[in-house]
């Protein structure tokens, strides 16, 4: 039997097989080089399967995070096509159930939206009665989202694995962890490879690579719990749903006068939401059970011991949204990079030397600016174009 031994040798190596390190990928592998992939799983598993697949152009703010929304949500598009995964296009329906909350609908309308050309448009009451048979009619307005896209990401991740494998040729090595990155090599327990350039999507671990570089960043970890849900009566969404709350998380709109006045207001209505930094968001899966959450807690390390009182009021909140029960099939705990609480810098790259380079995301928007970073990043070390700068 002939064995083919394989060469160790690639242009681009990248660590991690998460959304980012599959951007990087994919925009290395559009270029015609060489990339090869390490993932110390056998497929990924981490942030990137266990979030709500939203591609969330509305929700970030103006600047180089609505840009790279933007360029990401064209990137999802081609991606969706090509590899043949679940994508839906609708947009996304952020309900406000509050006058408070209404209020930060017609600001964001009337001002940013307008300035910056959010592709928005602002659903009142009486429209409310026409959208999914009413079911949504107890709310007083409605944001629609036009430009926001939504995938299911436990499907999505391993779709595009095999389309980048077929399509473009990049290597997988799966069950492989990274040990050590240099110029020019790669150290790994599947043996050490050559590189050109490495690129390091490492999530959330700080420790194993780059350790070093990582520590003045003071990195923290969010954990959230979430849960998927079927509702008692079919519903068929077709657009991810975000409620009042998102309001104070997404940095489209938590900036603004109105949304300081709704803070005020669940401090003291439901001050129980914030301390457990739950708002809840809805991604429909493709079988029309409903990806709801989520929560938000930051620590250096991430407790494993979920909270039964934050799915309940997860529930809860979620059962006001629809208007009726709906039964737990599944839940989940999700972890994320982040950095303190009081740093507004939602990703960090740092070249650490002339042939290693690492790009993580402090905040919980990978999925939504990824694609547009890595074409962002590898755009910048081959071709010297300007980095987006956040
Ligand atoms: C519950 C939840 C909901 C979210 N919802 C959304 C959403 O709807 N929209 C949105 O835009 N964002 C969302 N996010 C955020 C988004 O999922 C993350 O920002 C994004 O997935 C981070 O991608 P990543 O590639 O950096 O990390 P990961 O997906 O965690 O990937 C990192 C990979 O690197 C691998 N790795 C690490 N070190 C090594 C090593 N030394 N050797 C080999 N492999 C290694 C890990 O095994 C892992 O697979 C959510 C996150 C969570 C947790």
């Amino acid at each position: 039997m002939n064995v083919v031994k394989r060469s160790n040798d690639t242009d681009v190596s990248i660590v991690g097989a998460g959304i980012l390190g599959l951007s990087h990928a994919f925009a290395a592998a559009s270029r015609g080089l060489r990339v090869t992939v390490f993932e110390r799983s056998g497929t990924p598993t981490g942030a990137s399967i266990r979030n709500f697949g939203q591609v969330l152009v509305t929700g970030q703010p103006p600047g180089a995070m609505l840009g790279l929304a933007h360029a990401s949500r064209t990137i999802w598009k081609h991606w969706a096509d090509q590899a043949g995964f679940f994508a839906r296009e609708a947009g996304c329906l952020l309900f406000a159930r509050t006058e408070a909350e209404t209020r930060v609908i017609d600001e964001f309308v009337e001002t940013r939206a307008q300035q910056h050309g959010y592709d928005v448009e602002r659903l009142a009451h009486s429209q409310l009665a026409a959208l999914y048979e009413g079911r949504f009619a107890h709310h007083r307005a409605a944001l629609h989202g036009r430009g926001d896209m939504q995938v299911f990401s436990r499907e999505a991740l391993p779709a595009l694995v095999e389309y980048l494998r077929t399509t473009h040729g990049v290597e997988f090595v799966f069950d492989t962890l990274v040990k050590d990155v240099g110029d020019g090599h790669v150290c790994t327990t599947s043996g050490d490879w050559r590189a050109t350039h490495t690129v390091v999507c490492s999530g959330h671990d700080y420790l194993t690579l780059l350790s070093d570089a990582l520590a003045p960043l003071g990195p923290r970890v969010c954990r959230l719990q979430m849960l998927r849900v079927r509702p008692t009566r079919e519903i068929a969404l077709q657009h991810a749903l975000l409620t009042g709350l998102s309001c104070l998380h997404y940095g489209a709109f938590a900036d603004l006068p109105a949304a300081r006045d709704l803070q005020r207001e669940v401090e003291s209505t439901d001050p129980a939401l914030l301390d457990e930094g739950i708002h809840l968001l809805v991604s429909p899966a493709p079988d029309g059970s409903l990806i709801i959450g989520d929560s938000h807690d930051y620590n250096p390390d991430p407790m494993p011991f979920n909270e039964e009182h934050v799915d309940a009021h997860l529930l809860r909140l979620a059962q006001r949204l629809f208007n009726e029960p709906l039964e737990i099939m599944q839940r989940w705990q999700g972890v994320y990079g982040a950095r303190p609480r009081n740093v507004d810098r939602p990703f960090s790259i740092l070249k650490v030397s002339p042939g290693v380079t690492g790009v993580w995301m402090h905040t919980g928007v990978g999925m939504s600016v990824g694609p547009g970073l890595g074409e962002s990043v590898i755009g910048h070390l081959l071709e010297g174009r300007m980095l987006s700068a956040a």
